[in-house]
């Protein structure tokens, strides 16, 4: 039988109504012939009772101090009981399902607990109740080591659970089921009627997740990419088929007369960075050079939009280690500025390649909305810009205009 994974994010799950949507789109699958295989996250968004957020904060009250592997535990009971609340709403509505947790679905993760990365999966336990005919529903963003004990895969990682069943199940579709019906080319917080982009292939869905579109979690993106597993993004709660992601080129339709062709497929942000710069005196050489990032990586620093110049070195990092990369520097000996309450404003797309002229409309776009570009990076798909985060909502908007994304 064809299978099928369908993931449903914390909206789509989170009371009566919405689950009852979700049963709706489960339901159909089932009736067109598949063999289900649900991944759920935990119920609602930070607030509401069963949220992640809500598990986090709980027992960060007790003790600040609590240890990773802890909080881990605590957080997979979110995940575990909306899997249950899920097989007993699809029941009451007269279908077979049993929920398993992430660990009896057969995901064997390392050791780093908060962030986990899968090693492999093992899913002969799902496959066993597919084979029953029930849905197996699985609470997502969990895992096991070796070992046993009980990990998470990271803010977001339901969506990793989903596509890393998808592979060790050979399935035909993975299906992400969220509150938004698609991939948009911007996130409608910033855009609210942002357009909703058909067809994207997995490079561009993956540039867009690691700049910060929240829709897909990044590494969900690369997984479904390394394996070829066609991938849909849809609305749980609006009737269309969504954003279908595939591979290669996209044929687009040709753009209506009397507008370009289009570079760029879409325009996302991060926030909460901080920019970092460090002077060096004409007599220092590459040995001072590798001193700092070497120090950087000790401290466990992560640096993006790296600049290295004879005199000048500059990156970016996210702004809770701001005041960590302060200190090692300044310990070391490095002359550091730190500009806080920047964000990166990234547009993508698979078009631009070897595109003359993309640069300068970026950069018009920003110096007529009056917002001023601090550092840029690039790719072969896509430009970054880092600017003053108060700018970030007209940026978003000016690009989006200039690239006629909405059209
Ligand atoms: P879920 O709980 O279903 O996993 P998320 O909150 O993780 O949902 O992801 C969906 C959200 O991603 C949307 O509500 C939207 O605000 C945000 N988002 C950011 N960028 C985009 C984009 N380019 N297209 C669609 N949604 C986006
Ligand atoms: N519940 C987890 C989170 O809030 C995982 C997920 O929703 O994908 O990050
Ligand atoms: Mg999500």
């Amino acid at each position: 039988m064809p299978l099928v994974v369908m993931k449903f994010g914390g909206t789509s799950v989170g009371n009566p109504q919405s689950r009852e949507q979700a049963v709706h789109r489960i339901r159909t699958q089932v009736e067109a012939g598949y063999d289900v295989c649900v991944v759920v996250s935990a119920m609602g968004r930070s607030g509401e009772p069963y949220a992640t957020d809500t598990l986090l904060s709980m027992v960060r009250q007790v003790n600040e101090d609590v240890n990773a592997q802890e909080l881990d535990l605590a957080c997979a009971c979110g995940e575990i009981l909306s899997s249950v609340v899920m097989t007993a709403t699809l029941c009451r509505q007269g279908l077979q399902a049993v929920s398993l947790t992430g660990w009896q679905a057969g995901i064997i993760t390392d050791g780093r607990f908060g962030d986990a990365r899968i090693r492999r999966v093992q899913p002969d336990f799902v496959l066993e109740h597919l084979s029953e005919g029930k849905v197996a529903v699985v609470a997502g963003f969990q895992g096991r080591t070796e070992r046993g004990e009980v990990t998470t895969l990271g803010r977001g990682g339901s969506d990793i659970s989903a596509v890393a069943l998808g592979v060790g199940l050979a399935a035909e579709l993975v299906e992400i089921y969220t509150d938004v019906d698609g991939v948009k080319a911007a996130d409608p917080k910033l855009v609210p009627d942002a357009s909703t982009i058909p067809v994207v292939t997995y490079e561009e869905l993956c540039q867009l997740a690691h700049e910060g579109a929240r829709v897909v979690h990044p590494v969900a993106a690369e997984l479904a990419m390394r394996n070829g597993l066609a991938l849909r993004i849809r609305s749980t709660f609006e009737e269309g088929v969504g954003t279908l992601v595939t591979a290669g080129d996209v044929d687009l339709e040709p753009p209506p007369f009397g507008v370009p062709l289009r570079p760029v497929t879409a325009v996302t942000t991060m926030d909460n960075m901080a920019h970092v710069e460090i002077d060096f005196p004409a007599h220092w050489d590459s040995s001072d050079e590798l001193r700092l990032f070497r120090l950087l990586a000790d401290a466990h620093i992560s640096l993006d939009m790296i600049l290295v110049t004879p005199f000048r070195k500059a990156f970016i990092v996210s702004a809770e280690k701001s005041q960590a990369t302060r200190v090692a520097l300044e310990e070391a000996g490095f002359t550091v500025c730190i500009t806080p309450e920047c964000a990166k404003v990234t547009v993508v797309g698979g078009g631009m390649r070897g595109v003359p002229g993309v640069m300068v409309r970026v950069a018009s776009a920003l110096h007529k909305a009056d917002i001023d570009i601090i550092q840029t990076a690039d790719s072969h798909m896509s430009i970054s810009c880092l600017i003053r985060e108060w700018h970030m909502q007209e940026a978003v908007r000016a690009l989006y205009r200039n690239f006629y994304l909405g059209d």
